[in-house]
């Protein structure tokens, strides 16, 4: 074991790891781990490689599966769930375009026929096959290269006399006839792990 102060080798955090994969901590465990965390000061540089790595590292389905089972049941704080909102709230929100909340046109516009066609017409194009890695025969999105939230933006500032939600049938099929919406040259294939990493590139 390595003395205070000295690196463990990563060997050792693996064996640590592993040997503690599945194991539950009683409360009064988990209670001293939480009081011997409390006030630890990580470091900048530590800080900024945990930033680093996060941005590298996508989750895996079952680190997902795992998160989202520790999850289950579990009561959050009011101040806790305050906090969530405000961080979801208004311009941090991508659903939120020039002052207002446009989710059920947007969800509208996903849905239509040209929608789909689109999507299947840059897939036809690039084969398939993810655009960044060269992958193939797996899970594969459409990227907007122009983000679509963007155009979205332009269209909505195009037909501004129009109310999001009294009116949006009609934008929905003027949406339809709105030709950047569906410009084959603005998608590109990608796998479900390249497109996550190119939206937190352009984040
Ligand atoms: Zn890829």
């Amino acid at each position: 074991m390595p003395r205070k102060g000295q690196k463990m080798s990563i060997e050792s955090k693996e064996r640590i790891r592993q040997s503690s994969l599945g194991r539950k901590f009683s409360d009064i465990t988990r209670e001293k781990l939480r009081q011997s965390l409390l006030g630890h000061k990580v470091s900048e540089d530590t800080r900024r490689k945990i930033v680093e790595n996060r941005k590298i590292k996508h989750l895996t389905e079952e680190w997902k599966m795992n998160i989202s089972k520790g999850n289950k049941g579990k009561i959050r704080s009011e101040e806790a769930r305050m906090k969530y909102k405000m961080c979801q709230k208004g311009a941090k929100n991508s659903q939120y375009i020039n002052g207002k909340y446009c989710r059920k046109l947007d969800k509208n516009i996903r849905e239509t026929k040209e929608y789909l066609r689109w999507r299947s017409d840059v897939f036809k194009r690039d084969n398939y096959i993810c655009q960044n890695c060269g992958i193939s025969g797996c899970y594969i999105e459409a990227h907007h290269k122009k983000a679509f939230v963007l155009i979205f933006e332009d269209f909505l500032k195009e037909y501004q006399s129009l109310d999001m939600k009294i009116d949006k049938d009609v934008l929905c099929l003027l949406a339809v006839r709105y030709k950047p919406f569906w410009e084959i040259d603005n998608g590109l294939t990608l796998c479900r792990n390249c497109h996550i990493n190119t939206r937190k590139r352009s984040d």
